[in-house]
Parts: structure tokens; C-alpha cells; sequence
């Protein structure tokens, strides 16, 4: 294999050859990776099946299910050639953002022309969106194909050369993506480098022009810490735990639906899966009732043997999410097992806010309600904690909804459901504070990878006009000048 040295040293002088900057290049490169999700659709299944156990579109079940096929939920077997999570959460999500580059990369690379005062009316304003150079993506193992592409979409449209850095945990799909995309890309322009903590730690080491790191704040902060070393600009995609405030006014079966819709979903293991609710005792009563059926209905009686839930990524996760369930009172589920690495989904209750459960993120099928008497301490338990990546609120009411929006924060926002706020690629992503930093999806994914260059070019003319500037200097001359270069003050018609 080529040391990393040499190969950061070839994908820069492609870089500075200008190799990359063409549209021409840019669209080939996006069309490989279309043909890439296109062509390899069967073994980024299998390779999601194998890393997170789910069900591939051949219907073929995960190993740990062959064994317990009497036990499956009924209606499963039918929806077994569903491979319905992998679909909409890797694979159709990850070419809807290709397409969507393809579609618009000629507009998005276009000079955006900005107004202009009166000293500059004869010159040309504009800001030019330039590819940084050469940048390095570390992707984390929950969603392995998605949390790579999509970056990698945003970073070559614009332009860039790029190491890709998958999770090592993840290590169906970190083969695939070693070896078979490779293939789709420009090898002079594009490269994979493996490893774990130690190797990643060794590739900072180097100086790049732009990170983009999606991972735990833990790892964040040592990847913001190698970069401040460069003064390389980075993106941080963190986690963090994500409120569900639940007001009294809401149809509990509803709130039920979405809400373990989006916590069950790939096993909890989703940064942006609501991570506790928060909810008055009297909801609550009524809330888990309606999450039982919603359990039952979705993974049958016996969640263990429904292909729909996946399991847990690997023993370290296991073990620390078995510990957690021992906070609070196992209302739903609680059931474990270990050779599996199967947890049921579960509701636990009665927790305090300074158990683990409530203090790290979660991370998994397990969904603590916390009691709160209203809105208003709900707001002063989430403004108590660090900003999360996302909140959610259910509530019949648009002024309580609109309440928790104006007098919280968080990276993003979705009143009455789960992260579907994600799925529209117009909505930038990304978190605040300790959940994160700077954004991506769609639009604004060509933005990050882009350096936005403040550019005015002026007439080598006019010297007359600019003579009104040097010294020596005159009070009649700095008059016309600040009249020139005047930014007019408005009110704001809201006020
Ligand atoms: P992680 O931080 O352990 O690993 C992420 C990447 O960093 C991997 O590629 C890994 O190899 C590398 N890495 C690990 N330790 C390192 C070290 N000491 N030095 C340098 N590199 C290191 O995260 P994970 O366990 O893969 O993913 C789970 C976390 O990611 C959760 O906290 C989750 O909330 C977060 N996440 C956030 C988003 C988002 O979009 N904000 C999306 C998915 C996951």
C-alpha cells in the first residue's frame, strides 16, 4: 500500500495542476459516484447487513435471524425484501444528493454578484466559490455509507481533492468503500486511508485545507485540536442528546408512532434520534400504552425475532448500553442478549436527571421520559444542558411549539415528528455548541467545501477619481469619499 505521505503529496499536486477545478471534472466525478450507488446497490446492502444487521433486498435475513425463523413476526417475512431502512436512510438518500449536485453544479460554481456602493459602481463585485484544495472526510460506523457520500458529494462538487477516512467499526463498508469506489473516482484526485484511532491520529498529523469530521464530541475536539495546528477550518458533525418535550394536548398514539418510529430506527443508533422525553406524569400514563402497541405493531410480541430492528454495532457498545438499562425503572422491554448483541426496545421511567442514562447520549433502543409540569420547565431543562443536535416538540398547539422554538437552541428543529427535518436537502445540517459546528446537505454541503473569495476587480482607469484618496488629504475629499463608500441606514420595518 503507498505510504500516506505519498499519497497526500500526489492528491495535492493534482490539486495544484487545477486537475479538479473544471465543472467537466467535477459532473465525471459525481456521475461516478452515482454509477457507484447504482451499480454496487446489492453489496452496499449486504455490507450494511453485515455491519448493522439489517435486511438486505434479497430478502436474504442477517445471520443471527436464520436460526429464529419459526419466532419471526409474521408480517416480516413478507417484508423481508424490503431492505426498507438501508434504503431510505443510505443508499436513495446519499443519490438524491448526488443528483441534486449534478443538477445544480454549474449554477452553484457560478460568481455570485453582490451590490456594490457608489465609489465601486463601475467595477465588478462578486464572490467566487473556490475549492479549498485538499481535504480530509472521517466518517463514523451508524450510518457508514450516507455519512461518507454526502460529505464526499459537497467536497468534490467543489472542487476538492479528498482522503476519505470511513470508520473502522463499520468494517463491511469500510471495505467496500476501500475498494470499490476507488474505482468510480479519479485515483490522481481521490483516496481512501484506513485505520483506527491511532492511525486517524497519525493522518491529522498532516496538514490539510479543510476537515470534515463526523463523530463524538470526545474525538471532535482531538480532530479540532490536530487542525488548530494547521489553522485548518473544520466542520464537526458531534452528537449530543436530543430533547422530545410531548405537551398534555397530544393524541398519545400518534406521538407514539413517530416517536419510536424515529428512537427504534437502526437500533437508536442515529445521532439525531430523540433521546428522552420530556412529558407531565398524567402523558406519560397515557403515552405508554400507546408506545407499547406501537412496539408490538411495528416488531411483533417477540421484538428479537423481527428483521426490522437492527442490532448493536459491537460488544463495547453492548456492554455500555446494558448498563444503562439499569437506570431508572424498566417500564417496556428491558431484554437483552448478549450473543446477539440484541437490546429490546425500551422505555425506562422514573430516572434521575444525574444517572448516566440522562447524562451521556444514548445511542441505542432505550428512551427515558423524564416528568415535567408544562412547557416552561421543559424549556429551563433543555436551556439547563448543552445544545443538542436536535429537538423535537409534539403539541397541538402552534404557540407552544413555536414557544419551546423561540426560547430554545439546538441544530435543528421538527415540530410533531421525529429527524424528518434531515430529509429535506434545502435545510442546512448540522449542530451548535457542543453538538457541532458549520453545516452541509444540498446546497449547503457545496458551500462548506467552498472558500468563499470576496473578489471586486476595478479599472486600471480613472486614476482622477481614486486621486481623491491620497495625500496629501483634504477634508472636501474625505466628505465626497465617505458619501461614496456610504452603507444608508433603515429602520427595520418590523420594529
Ligand atoms: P467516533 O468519534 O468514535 O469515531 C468517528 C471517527 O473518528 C472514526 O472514523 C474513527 O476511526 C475516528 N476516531 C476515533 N477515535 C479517534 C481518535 N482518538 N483520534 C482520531 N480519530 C479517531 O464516533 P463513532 O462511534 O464512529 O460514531 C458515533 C458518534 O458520532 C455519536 O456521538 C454520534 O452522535 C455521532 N454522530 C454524529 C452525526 C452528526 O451528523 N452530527 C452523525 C452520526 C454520528
Amino acid at each position: 500500500m503507498e505510504p500516506v505521505a505519498d499519497t497526500l503529496r500526489r492528491l495535492r499536486e493534482a490539486f495544484s495542476a487545477g486537475r479538479t477545478r473544471p465543472a467537466g471534472f467535477r459532473a465525471a466525478q459525481l456521475e461516478g459516484l452515482s454509477r457507484f450507488l447504482q451499480d454496487n446497490r446489492q453489496l452496499l446492502q449486504d455490507a450494511l447487513a453485515q455491519d448493522l444487521h439489517k435486511v438486505s433486498s434479497t430478502g436474504q435475513l442477517p445471520p443471527y435471524l436464520l436460526s429464529q425463523a419459526p419466532r419471526l413476526h409474521p408480517a416480516s417475512t413478507h417484508r423481508a425484501a424490503s431492505a426498507f431502512e438501508s434504503e431510505i436512510s443510505e443508499i436513495s438518500i446519499s443519490q438524491g444528493e448526488v443528483n441534486l449536485a449534478l443538477r445544480n453544479l454549474r449554477v452553484w460554481m457560478k460568481d455570485e454578484k453582490v451590490p456594490k456602493n457608489l465609489a465601486t459602481q463601475l467595477d465588478s463585485a462578486f464572490i467566487r466559490k473556490e475549492p479549498f484544495g485538499l481535504v480530509l472526510i472521517v466518517a463514523p460506523w451508524n450510518y457508514p455509507l450516507y455519512l461518507t457520500l454526502v460529505p464526499l458529494v459537497g467536497a468534490l462538487a467543489a472542487g476538492n481533492c479528498v482522503v476519505l477516512k470511513p470508520s473502522e467499526i463499520s468494517k463491511h463498508m469500510e471495505k467496500v468503500l476501500a475498494e470499490v469506489l476507488p474505482r468510480y473516482l479519479d485515483k490522481s484526485c481521490f483516496a481512501v486511508v484506513l485505520g483506527g484511532p491511532q492511525e486517524t491520529g497519525q493522518l491529522l498529523e498532516n496538514k490539510f485545507d479543510y476537515i470534515f469530521f463526523t463523530g463524538s464530541s470526545h474525538v471532535g475536539k482531538i480532530v479540532m485540536a490536530a487542525a488548530a495546528k494547521h489553522l485548518t477550518p473544520v466542520t464537526l458533525e458531534l452528537g449530543g442528546k436530543n430533547p422530545c418535550y410531548v405537551d398534555d394536548d397530544c393524541d398519545p398514539q400518534t406521538v407514539a408512532n413517530r416517536v419510536a418510529w424515529f428512537r427504534y430506527f437502526n437500533a437508536g443508533q442515529t445521532c439525531v434520534a430523540p433521546d428522552y422525553v420530556l412529558c407531565s406524569p398524567e402523558m406519560q400514563e397515557r403515552l405508554l400504552p400507546a408506545l407499547q402497541g406501537a412496539i408490538a405493531r411495528f416488531f411483533g410480541n417477540d421484538p428479537r425475532g423481527s428483521p426490522d430492528l437492527g442490532r448493536i454495532i459491537n460488544e463495547k457498545q453492548f456492554q455500555r448500553l446494558q448498563g444503562l438499562l439499569g437506570c431508572g425503572r424498566v417500564a417496556i422491554g428491558g431484554q437483552s442478549d448478549e450473543r446477539e448483541r440484541y437490546i429490546a426496545p425500551t422505555v425506562l421511567v422514573d430516572v434521575q436527571e444525574t444517572e448516566p442514562v440522562m447524562q451521556e447520549e444514548i445511542f441505542g433502543p432505550i428512551l427515558p421520559i423524564v416528568n415535567v409540569r408544562g412547557p416552561d420547565e421543559a424549556i429551563d431543562f433543555i436551556n439547563r444542558r448543552e445544545k443538542p443536535l436536535a429537538l423535537y416538540v409534539f403539541s397541538n398547539s402552534s404557540q407552544v411549539v413555536n414557544r419551546l422554538l423561540a426560547r430554545t437552541s439546538s441544530g435543528g428543529f421538527c415540530g410533531n415528528d421525529g429527524f424528518m427535518h434531515l430529509t429535506l436537502t434545502s435545510l442546512p445540517f448540522g449542530g451548535v455548541g457542543t453538538s457541532g459546528m458549520g453545516q452541509y446537505h444540498g446546497k449547503f454541503s457545496f458551500d462548506t467545501f467552498s472558500h468563499h473569495r470576496a473578489c471586486l476587480l476595478r479599472s486600471p482607469g480613472l486614476e482622477k477619481i481614486c486621486a481623491l484618496r491620497y495625500p496629501p488629504y483634504a477634508q472636501r475629499n474625505l466628505r465626497l469619499l465617505l458619501a461614496a463608500m456610504k452603507v444608508r441606514n433603515c429602520s427595520c420595518t418590523l420594529l
